[in-house]
């Protein structure tokens, strides 16, 4: 899947100057949806150093051609979805002409340069249109950690190394980067107490998590194959799949989460291709010693020698006090994706593995990305130890759960050597007040 755009001696001739522009060199060019200051109107945009191009523009003015202006002209209204449904070849070709157009030695065409816009200041949205949203739990870190608060004899039970357990969530309550809300209402029983309350929660918790974005999806009663799965991905975004433990831990049993999950969830500002990600793909994280082996649908020998992905991620915390002080981030910790148990590949053809349809534009979670030590923990129930331990903030400040007025920031990079690295922007959310 390598080829001319992955080339690490490409430059661009678009300045990068912003503090974030290392995220978006010509090797990533992921795509996002925005409001054109030029228009007013939503577009579709692809990133690149300190500035975002907007496409549909690009496109109107005869800078695109062929299959990759085909791409961009089946993306009404800026949703990528137009992009995702065709075959691999348009994306491809965009991504290709897009390269070829932006790198430092290219002729440099004045249309093209009238289509750009500074990324800074502008109105980012939700990218993809997504009406099925399914979140998985394929860390068995996290598994291990919040099964511990149960089971402590049993944190990770045996289904969950036979298959990536998950549970369907909300596409209604997808949200852009930037979004501010609520803190939820719900019930849920105080400690110490038997009888639940409705009241606003008093844990409410982020969980940092990769999304998965399909692109080609499956006609109902058609299994995937894990070998086939890759071709199905059109891209990955940061997920923030924010959490009301109090509420989850009192509706949960026996079902899974509902409403401790639906009030939001946010999505990252840009989805990097599948074909931007080639460079990065790793190992399978290991199975664990003395477990079952895979059943033959969800082993195969290239899902394990490069189903895992090298993305390093980071969440950071910033309070209402540290924003007014001016004060930087404290970052909490630096999760790694390739600690992952299940691999994305595992997660499509189990979605599917019923004869489930998938559907272009169709979100999979990963579940929580959570490591083996304190600093690659990817919620708060994890580094509190379920709010039992608290810690301490820069400006003095302390914190179990979230406070209203905390912003917290999920950022990503992947890496390797010989190739560049590239970076997925930001997913951002603040905590507003309950309304009571
Ligand atoms: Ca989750």
């Amino acid at each position: 899947m390598l080829n001319e755009t992955h080339d690490p001696a490409l430059r661009s001739w678009v300045p990068s100057t912003a503090a974030d522009a290392a995220d978006f060199p010509i090797q990533n060019l992921p795509f996002g949806r925005f409001v054109s200051p030029a228009t007013g109107r939503p577009t579709l945009g692809v990133a690149i150093a300190d500035a975002v191009l907007d496409l549909v523009a690009a496109t109107a003015a005869g800078v695109l051609g062929g299959d990759a202006a085909e791409g961009v002209n089946a993306c009404r209204d800026g949703w990528l979805n137009g992009l995702m449904a065709l075959p691999a070849r348009h994306a491809s070709a965009l991504r290709r002409d897009l390269s070829r157009a932006l790198r430092a030695d290219a002729c440099i065409d004045k249309r093209l340069r009238a289509c750009l816009f500074l990324r800074r200041g502008l109105r980012m949205l939700r990218p993809v249109d997504v009406r099925n949203f399914s979140d998985f739990y394929t860390s068995i870190h996290h598994a291990r950690n919040c099964g511990r608060l149960r089971r402590p004899d049993n944190p990770v039970l045996p289904s969950f190394h036979a298959h990536p357990v998950a549970y369907h969530g909300r596409a209604s309550t997808l949200s852009a980067s930037g979004t501010a809300f609520h803190r939820p209402m719900g019930q849920f029983v105080r400690p110490g107490e038997s009888m639940p309350v409705f009241e606003a929660s008093q844990a409410l918790d982020f969980e940092c998590e990769l999304g998965v974005y399909v692109g080609q999806g499956s006609a109902l009663g058609e299994r995937i194959a894990l070998q086939d799965a890759p071709r199905h991905v059109f891209g990955f975004s940061l997920l923030n799949d924010w959490s009301a433990r109090d509420l989850q831990v009192w509706e949960s049993s026996p079902l899974g989460p509902f409403l401790s999950k639906s009030f939001v969830s946010t999505v990252g500002e840009w989805v990097v291709t599948a074909e931007a990600m080639a460079p990065f793909h790793v190992p399978a994280a290991p199975r664990e010693e003395g477990v079952a082996p895979l059943l033959p649908c969800l082993d195969e020998a290239a899902d394990r020698l490069q189903g895992g992905l090298s993305i390093d991620l980071e969440i950071r915390l910033r309070t209402a006090a540290m924003q007014r002080a001016g004060s930087a981030a404290m970052v909490l910790a630096r999760p790694r994706f390739s600690d992952q148990y299940w691999t994305v590949g595992q997660m499509l053809a189990h979605q599917a593995s019923n004869g489930c349809r998938l559907e272009t534009g169709d979100l999979l979670g990963s579940g929580t990305v959570s490591g083996p030590t304190d600093d690659r923990l990817g919620c708060l129930l994890e580094l509190t130890r379920a709010g039992q331990r608290s810690f301490m903030l820069p400006d003095g400040e302390e914190r179990t759960y979230l406070e209203d007025g905390d912003e917290v920031v999920i950022a990503a990079r992947s890496a390797a050597p010989g190739f560049v690295p590239i970076g997925f922007g930001a997913c951002a959310g603040t905590v507003l007040p309950a309304r009571r």
